[in-house]
């Protein structure tokens, strides 16, 4: 919660659920990445937080930008950023969104597929393209798992098939999953790109550009995570190790360490309950936000979000947490070990930290009635 959050709760009295965000905790996130690595060029990932007010932010401080599909590659031409300033990074594209996205300027693209690679031939003629390869997601608290990314030797041949097809073969990209809390397996994938650079070396084509995804965490309620700085000095030290002399452009996609810490989720408790007589049952607390309303994360509560009532520092006690809706599934919190004030009652609100990322946009637009949640950028 920053000051500048706590006087706008105190002073409009939003209503609830809505996101507050803090564009200048927004500029400084992405000013301390700036400096952690200061060779990576900064593709901010879109789909983290869309909105206008945070893309315009990173736009005036020099950001590019990763989309996932042309409807966010036209938010960010709204917000001002240029073409090239933008990778279509999403392997799974429309041939129909790759001519409109080439059609605009946007001239990089990552594939991980032949079939993709054949609509970026046809589609977007002699663009920038980079190979996105597997690589583990050990650590990560909320994987992208197997779904992205091929074998070492797929990408290879497919990348000299690029080079065939008239397309600029620019380079490989992985992602190690959202909120890496080990820095190694940066390490790790980045030894493995080093080998695609050097078997292409030998098929005569020379790579240019390393991009390390995203993954950089973002402080929750667990918090046992070494600093962004140790990231980075790992990061930069592999890439020196693995590259020797001829060191590859490097991109990197930040989503979560930009936006997460920039924002709280105002909610309201609708009602705090018991289920039995028995005085050890836990309380169930309902929340007017929920996994339908943004709270997705929350999926095998995987994503903590630290909480904050105005009872904060008196006695507590266990809790279950669940969001507003008619859905058996829409428990936040039953087996993280959260407490709550013995003293929170329905009507209080309770504030999400640390809520900036992958939460309004993920809301369902009228799940049972329950409009999405309002979003301040203050
Ligand atoms: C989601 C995503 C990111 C952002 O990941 P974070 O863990 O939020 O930093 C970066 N690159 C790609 C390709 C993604 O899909």
């Amino acid at each position: 919660m920053t000051p500048k959050i706590e006087r706008f709760l105190a002073e409009k009295a939003p209503g609830t659920p809505c996101l507050v965000v803090d564009l200048d905790v927004v500029a400084a996130n992405y000013e301390k990445l700036a400096r952690a690595l200061p060779t990576a060029r900064i593709y901010y990932a879109v789909k983290a937080n869309p909105g206008a007010p945070v893309l315009k932010t990173l736009v005036g401080l020099g950001s590019a930008f990763d989309a996932a599909s042309f409807e966010e590659i036209q938010i960010c031409l709204d917000a001002g950023t240029k073409p090239s300033d933008i990778s279509y990074g999403n392997t799974v594209k429309k041939a129909r969104d790759i001519a409109r996205a080439h059609q605009e300027g946007v001239s990089l693209f990552a594939f991980d597929s032949e079939g993709e690679l054949d609509k970026l031939a046809a589609h977007a003629p002699g663009a920038k393209v980079y190979c996105r390869i597997l690589v583990g997601n050990e650590g990560a608290d909320w994987p992208l798992s197997h779904k992205f990314g091929c074998s070492l030797d797929m990408a290879r041949d497919l990348l000299v098939d690029a080079r065939n097809r008239g397309l600029d073969a620019q380079g490989v990209s992985f992602h190690v999953g959202s909120q890496q809390t080990d820095p190694q397996q940066w390490d790790l994938a980045i030894g493995r790109t080093a080998m695609v650079f050097s078997d292409l070396r030998e098929a005569g084509v020379e790579l240019k550009m390393l991009n390390i995804g995203g993954g950089l965490p973002a402080r929750y309620r667990d918090d046992r995570l070494p600093e962004i700085d140790t990231y980075a000095e790992v990061i930069l030290n592999s890439v020196r190790r693995h590259f020797g002399n001829t060191l590859p452009d490097l991109i990197m996609e930040p989503g979560r360490s930009v936006v997460a810490e920039a924002g709280v989720i105002h909610t309201e408790v609708v009602l705090v309950s018991k289920k039995s007589h028995d005085a050890a049952a836990p309380r169930w607390v309902y929340f007017d936000v929920g996994k339908f309303g943004g709270l997705a994360e929350t999926q095998g509560e995987a994503i903590r979000y630290p909480l904050r009532t105005r009872h904060d520092g008196g006695a507590e006690g266990p809790v279950i947490i669940a969001g507003p809706t008619c859905d058996g599934a829409d428990i936040l919190y039953e087996k993280a070990g959260y407490t709550l004030p013995l003293a929170l009652q329905t009507g209080d609100s309770v504030d999400l930290i640390a809520a900036g990322a992958y939460t309004a946009p993920y809301a369902s637009q009228r799940f049972n009635g329950f409009l999405p949640m309002e979003e301040h950028y203050i």
